[in-house]
């Protein structure tokens, strides 16, 4: 059996001033044939998965094309007709195939195809026909919609947040392409959207009430007959008509059931909605919290929930080291914390390792990330921005580059790792390890995440605080003016109804 793989990947804040273009994807990851397996075969992502699933159930896998790059503002249309075309290309010159897999996320908005995702496998399901299945994986912060499901066979998502499940649902969505091929299933699915948000910060799902969703679809998938159970936690950045919850059942050819179960799951979400909203601490109160934690050998972790750059942020935020000097946090190892900054970065090179600067570093985007901070610092250390780490982490990257790089320690004994790359938030450790520095040797962690940075700190911090800081990831929804999303959509319509 020739299994063909593709993915165009991309979770987009429409909210983001920055377009992704063409060469976002091609200055981040753009892989073609054996450099998929290059990449991705060692690592613990979705296309590590389908290499996985491969082997386990012997099918022939050609990997295609797979491109990613960082969350970031509305792709372009220019980008969206190149790489499809590239897509279409591929599945036909080298067809034909017995089955498709997608690594898509589910939350791509292009400018012309506001359900980038569901339009990307219109054109795979017109080009293999419906008699070849096509099986689709999505992230967790999928914004699922009827299109995605009616060019599908079926659908998984992701399971866990920060996602440390992409190799087995890559493995399961395997097995119901390959069962389907032989006839020995004939899955169904049926989508429930749901009208309400769950906000960023109880979006993780090893707690709180989003464990209990997590659960919930795990009872869904023991029932026999069902293939698979998905929840599409939403990804609320995206300014979007079907932006918001969802729920998906694929069962093997029952679509009565698939849809009892689908609503089952959702009215259960729906009932826990107040306790999904933002409960997130002032960013006075965070950095308070955090200096006066006693020291112990294990930081306090504050989330900078607004400059999230998991989910679109800038990574060049200054609001809360403003407020850390402002609050008067000082002392050697008192603050670690990553900003992007080219320019400051190329001034430290300049001046060279040992040499002391005068500098303001961040806020070079945007107006709503803060003021670019005055610092007199020591440059202590100049990488190239490159590390690896082979542990599972949010989402299975194991290669990174931030570009050049720079350790400064300022005069208040704040660490500051300067990039000239976005890079996609601080979701290893490695970052840090790669340029000789111990993150748990310091008082207060500053993370410019909400969830993703997680399965790296929680191992080693004593509290983790989700910080309600200003920016184009802010808890705080009412701070976005939406257009396109629908209405009435909970918490926003405080009297929606769903029956
Ligand atoms: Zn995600």
């Amino acid at each position: 059996m020739r299994i063909a793989a593709l993915g165009f990947h991309h979770e987009t804040n429409t909210f983001q001033s920055v377009k992704t273009d063409y060469d976002a994807f091609v200055n981040y990851e753009f892989l073609r044939g054996a450099e998929i397996a290059e990449q991705h075969a060692t690592a613990n992502s979705t296309l590590s998965g389908y290499f996985q699933g491969a082997i386990k159930y012997e099918f022939e896998l050609v990997p295609l094309l797979f491109t990613f790059t960082g969350p970031t503002g509305t792709i372009t249309k220019n980008a969206f007709d190149r790489i499809t075309a590239e897509m279409i290309a591929l599945l036909e010159e080298k067809g034909p195939w017995d089955g498709v897999l997608l690594a898509q996320h589910g939350a791509a908005v292009s400018e012309n195809f506001p359900d980038m995702d569901g339009e990307v496998a219109n054109l795979v399901r017109g080009i293999v026909g419906s008699n070849v299945p096509v099986v689709m994986t999505l992230d967790l912060h999928s914004n699922i919609t009827q299109k995605q499901v009616t060019n599908t066979d079926a659908i998984v998502a992701f399971r866990t947040n920060p996602h440390l499940d992409p190799v087995e649902r890559a493995i399961e969505a395997s097995d119901i392409l390959i069962k389907t091929i032989k006839g020995e299933i004939k899955p169904v699915q049926r989508l429930v959207q749901v009208p309400m948000i769950i906000n960023i910060v109880k979006q993780p799902t090893s707690f709180g009430p989003m464990l209990d969703i997590v659960n919930d679809v795990n009872e869904v998938i023991k029932k026999p007959g069902v293939l698979s159970a998905s929840c599409g936690q939403g990804f609320p950045y995206a300014d979007v008509e079907h932006m918001g919850v969802s729920f998906l059942v694929v069962t093997d050819d029952d679509i009565e059931m698939a849809d009892h179960l689908a609503n089952w799951l959702a009215k259960r979400a729906w009932n826990r909605r107040s306790d999904l909203q933002n409960d997130s601490t002032s960013m006075e109160d965070s950095i308070t919290r955090a200096m006066n934690a006693p020291t112990t050998g294990s930081p306090t972790v504050i989330m900078d929930v607004g400059d999230n750059v998991g989910g679109g942020g800038t990574a060049d935020s200054t609001h809360l080291l403003a407020e850390a000097i402002k609050q008067g946090l000082k002392g050697e190892r008192s603050l670690l914390m990553s900003l992007f900054d080219s320019t400051a970065v190329q001034t430290c090179i300049d001046s060279g390792v040992g040499s002391t600067v005068s500098i303001k570093v961040g806020a070079g985007t945007d107006q709503l990330h803060g003021e670019p901070i005055e610092v007199t610092g020591y440059v202590r250390a100049i990488t190239d921005g490159r590390f690896e780490e082979p542990t599972p982490i949010h989402g299975g990257h194991r290669f990174f580059d931030y570009g050049p790089s720079v350790a400064l320690i300022t005069k208040e004994g704040y660490m500051l790792v300067l990039h000239t790359m976005r890079g996609i938030g601080n979701m290893t450790r490695q970052q840090y390890y790669s340029i000789g520095i111990d993150p748990q040797h310091y008082k207060v962690v500053i993370c410019k995440g909400t969830v993703s940075p997680r399965a790296a700190y929680e191992p080693i911090a004593r509290e983790i605080i989700m910080s309600n800081t200003p920016g184009v990831t802010s808890a705080d929804m009412s701070s976005f003016s939406y257009k396109h999303r629908r209405k009435p959509l909970y918490p926003f319509e405080e009297e929606t109804k769903f029956d």
